[in-house]
């Protein structure tokens, strides 16, 4: 991977979903983080919205670098292309890699190992040991009720409102990746 090259980690199905237009903000959002210079850290797979990014930036001339367990080897199928793919022993160790070597997540939807991702990355940056930016990309309404969740959870006293600063909930993939292009420059400025 080019070290210079903001890395963007893209959580998100490893399934395509009920619509197409998640597949296809899946495709937007691959060309767009090769389009703009950042590469891509991401689960591994070749399938499911997974597979539509990372094909989409490499189709873009991007970089990709996929984080796979060794047990998912098979269910997941990484492409053939993809050589800088990093296998771990476990879905926590993945989980920590794409952690460390990644500058901003963006999320797409997905299922419950996306929301498990989501959470992970929301706690740590609350937690302040995670100050890197978190997107969501709401196509067609899907993170609606996480939304509501997360409002329920403050609500209810178990976080405090401060929680809601530690990700946003955007549009499009082209929003996702200007908030990172404008959290990434203010984190590197202060
Ligand atoms: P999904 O959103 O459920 O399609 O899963 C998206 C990605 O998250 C896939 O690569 C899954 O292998 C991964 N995943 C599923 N469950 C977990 C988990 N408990 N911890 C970390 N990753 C997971």
């Amino acid at each position: 991977m080019e070290k210079n090259k903001p890395v963007i980690c893209v959580f998100c199905g490893s399934s395509h979903g009920a619509k197409p237009q998640y597949a296809a903000a899946a495709r937007t959002l691959g060309g767009l983080i090769a389009e703009r210079g950042f590469s891509l850290v991401y689960g591994g797979g070749g399938v499911g919205l997974m597979g539509e990014t990372a094909r989409a930036v490499r189709t873009g001339g991007g970089t990709v670098t996929g984080i796979i367990p060794q047990f998912l080897r098979r269910i997941e199928q990484p492409p053939e292309w993809e050589k800088d793919l990093i296998v771990t022993p476990d879905l926590q160790l993945r989980k920590t890699r794409m952690l460390e070597m990644s500058d901003a997540f963006v999320l797409l939807p997905g299922g419950a190992g996306t929301m498990d991702e989501f959470f992970e990355v929301v706690t740590s940056a609350s937690l302040g040991v995670l100050p890197k930016p978190v997107l969501l990309v709401n196509i067609e309404g899907y993170f609606a009720p996480l939304d509501t969740l997360m409002k329920h959870i403050v609500a209810e006293g178990f976080a405090r409102p401060a929680i809601f600063s530690y990700y946003k909930v955007v549009d499009t993939p082209e929003a996702a990746l200007d908030a990172v292009a404008e959290s990434l420059s203010t984190l590197a400025h202060g």
